[in-house]
């Protein structure tokens, strides 16, 4: 350590008393150097060793000291100084970063028994057992830090894993954040890449959420979501006050990153990461077989609630860099790495209700409404429950305690009551006779499980066909959400999507937006926000005709089939006129689809409304007109089933693509499948295609027969 002893007093400190002499720029120099790095090195001991040598006080009087120093003598001040961890605002958006080498997501093993696959194929592959080394998956934010010559440069995202943003005013305000390297392997590299995990404490993140909620600001749904809210803030002084930190654990790309030779094992690029000043996860084990790798994962999945941060899972990697090389990865995740995956999480709480919403085209769907809880990470509060039949199948009644979890970590649930806490209290759950939204009687339709509101002018139900025609998959503004969308039918303004087409300037600022003012007035909508609204609304009129078809919102006919459709009927009206055989014939549409489709043309308001949109400017035609597909394409014969998610197109829109060539798509792996296309987290149908031989393509090997149909597979 290079800290030099503190000054005696009778030498006169020159610095930080205000009466006392300046010192000359020399001495200035000098001190500021050594302050920084005795600071970095306390610094270090606190963040990457956990063991402080210091008192927090000591060593803001450290830092007050050199901040008044570089306030002397701004000139002296560097982007590197620790007193720069607040920052400074960047000039406007984040830059986007390219990544030099790819940033791969992970593949997922979702119980034991995948991982233990996983494990086995590993071996396989090497020829034998490699030595594993398991980490705690950190939930938070992918994060790649660039050192040139030991000096932070630059901080990036992951972004799509290709091009990231530029986070570095804002990395530079994570305390344990090596803003320079301590000297060393690393910091000797001309330039290096290190990556790792940017998350959120869990204290910081229940302090953040209460300070959004005084401020009457939005709440962050998890830790993850805060954590890259606050990382991707304009201001890093927002970013400084978040208290975010990192787990480094990686170098970036695979293979060619052997730049340091002396480095052969990610556990001594673990320990070189500590050395260089980094902030690495204690709580990594080296494990000599797949037994030890399972007891980690068992002992992590209990030890997680006491975590001082939250992980989503255990990452399993192969220790040796060379296996790693030999290895590889797919498009999109090194083969040399899985996350098992921890199953989802349950609580129990008080079911207070079950309400009962009205969807878009008059279902109605019994919601569940329960005590706040935090499951995986985020508060619920409501699960839906489906339709009565599962109502009845849960066994759930009002007032029972339930047990809920999200599925897929994502989407709440309702598991099924706690019986043996009932009081006889619990009232059981019955469907109204009539539409809770307008009061009319409602039906059963035959052969459906869901009861219908049949008026079409209920209001539930227009808000929400509304609301679907502006989603994302459909006609897409933006800004144009639930509560606007409330705001206009108050206002009288908009009753059906054509609507909104109409809506001028003037409408929109004379809209109340129900917010009372300081002089008792109500607030009306922003010049700006209207401007921005009907900038979006003009725009959406050349969405695509598929996705404006799907917003019509045709009962049955989800974004596939609307895709399907346009490219065999190129315009509405071609649609509209054809017969219910022409529809059949369209792949995924069956007799009973083509009825719905024939019947939603042949009501009069559906015809004026689409009439009214077309005079409104709405572009329903497909940009190149009807694929006709009577002849054979180069893909005819060929069965396609994707699998997991594609990277650079959905896989609908890969679907459409084959399809479009004449391939067929199957939604289930068998003997007759010729390909299967695998993406990111490819499950089940990867195993049976594998098990029946069926041969498997990646993204780039899909994307080449979509460019060169015609080659030889
Ligand atoms: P997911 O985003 O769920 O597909 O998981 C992949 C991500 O896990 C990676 O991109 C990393 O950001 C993150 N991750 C968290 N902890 C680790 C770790 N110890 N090793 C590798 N990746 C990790
Ligand atoms: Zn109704």
């Amino acid at each position: 350590m290079s800290a030099p002893a503190a000054k005696p007093a009778d030498q006169g400190s020159l610095f930080g008393l205000q009466d006392l002499p300046t010192p000359t720029r020399a001495e200035a120099t000098s001190r500021i150097d050594e302050l920084r790095r005795e600071l970095e090195h306390h610094s270090y001991l606190y963040y990457a060793k956990d063991a402080p040598s210091i008192s927090d006080a000591a060593y803001d009087s450290l830092m007050r000291e050199l901040i008044t120093l570089e306030t002397e003598y701004p000139d002296l001040i560097t982007p590197n100084s620790p007193t720069q961890r607040v920052g400074t605002t960047p000039d406007s958006q984040f830059a986007s970063v390219e990544h030099a080498a790819k940033m791969y997501s992970l593949d997922n093993a979702m119980d034991l028994g995948e991982l233990d696959a996983w494990m086995q194929r590993t071996t396989d592959a090497l020829g034998h057992e490699p030595r594993f080394i398991a980490e705690l998956k950190i939930d938070g934010s992918s994060i790649a830090l660039t050192y040139r010559h030991g000096e932070l440069i630059r901080a990036a995202t992951r972004g799509d894993g290709r091009v990231g943003e530029d986070v570095t005013a804002n990395i530079r305000t994570v305390r344990d954040v090596p803003l320079r390297l301590r000297s060393g392997l690393l910091a000797s590299q001309a330039e290096i890449e290190v990556r790792g995990e940017v998350y959120l404490p869990k204290a910081s993140f229940e302090r953040i959420n209460e300070a959004q909620e005084v401020a009457s600001k939005p709440t962050f749904a998890n830790p993850r979501n805060a954590a890259a809210g606050s990382l991707r803030q304009k201001d890093p002084a927002v970013t400084a006050s978040r208290d975010l930190a990192t787990f480094m654990y990686a170098r970036s790309g695979d293979g060619e990153a052997l730049a340091f030779e002396t480095l052969a094992t990610q556990h001594d690029f673990l320990a070189t990461l500590t050395e260089a000043g980094f902030h690495v996860n204690p709580d990594v084990k080296i494990c000599g077989s797949p037994v030890e790798v399972r007891a980690f994962c068992e002992k992590a999945l209990t030890d997680r609630f006491d975590l001082p941060y939250e992980i989503d899972g255990v990452v399993v990697k192969v220790d040796d860099f060379a296996a790693q090389a030999v290895l590889g990865s797919t498009m999109r995740a090194p083969r040399w790495a899985i996350a098992y995956k921890f199953p989802p999480e349950e609580k129990t709480t008080v079911l207070r209700d079950i309400v009962v919403q009205v969807g878009r085209t008059g279902v109605l769907t019994p919601v569940a409404e329960f005590d706040p809880v935090t499951v995986a990470g985020s508060t619920i509060a409501r699960a839906t429950l489906h339709n009565a039949g599962e109502v009845r199948r849960k066994g759930v009644l009002i007032g029972d305690t339930i047990i809920v979890r999200k599925a897929g970590d994502v989407i709440p649930e309702v598991v099924g009551p706690v019986e043996g806490l009932r009081t006889g209290a619990e009232r059981v759950f019955e469907m109204p006779a009539t539409c809770p939204s307008c009061g009319a009687e409602v039906f059963h339709e035959e052969g459906e499980v869901a009861l219908r509101c049949e008026n079409i002018t209920c209001p539930a139900q227009r808000f929400e066909r509304l609301r679907h025609w502006t989603s994302r998959g459909a006609a897409d503004i933006e800004g144009l959400g639930p509560e606007i969308i409330t705001l206009l039918i108050e206002a009288g303004l908009v009753r059906d999507i054509a609507d909104f087409y109409r809506l001028d300037y003037d409408d929109l600022v004379a809209v109340k937006t129900g917010r009372v003012l300081k002089d008792g007035t109500q607030q009306t909508f922003s010049p700006k926000n209207a401007a921005k609204l009907l900038e979006a609304i003009e725009g959406s009129v050349q969405a695509p005709f598929a996705k404006l078809l799907f917003g019509l919102g045709i009962r049955q006919v989800g974004a596939r089939t609307a895709e399907d459709l346009t490219h065999r009927f190129g315009s509405i009206q071609a649609l509209a006129a054809a017969s219910a055989d022409e529809l059949s014939a369209v792949e995924g549409v069956g007799p009973v689809v083509a009825n719905t489709i024939r019947d939603f043309f042949s009501v009069p308001a559906n015809r004026e409304l689409i009439d009214r949109l077309l005079a409104c400017g709405v572009v329903l035609q497909r940009e190149g007109g009807a694929q006709d597909l009577a002849g054979p394409g180069p893909l005819t014969g060929l069965t396609f089933v994707l699998t997991g998610a594609l990277e650079t197109m959905t896989r609908d829109e890969a679907g459409a693509a084959l399809r479009a060539l004449g391939a067929k798509t199957a939604g289930s792996v068998s003997k007759k499948t010729s390909y299967v296309v695998a993406g990111a987290d490819a499950g089940s149908k990867y195993t049976k295609a594998v098990e029946l031989g069926v041969p498997v393509l990646d993204e780039a090997q899909l994307q080449q027969i979509l460019a060169d149909p015609n080659a030889d597979a």
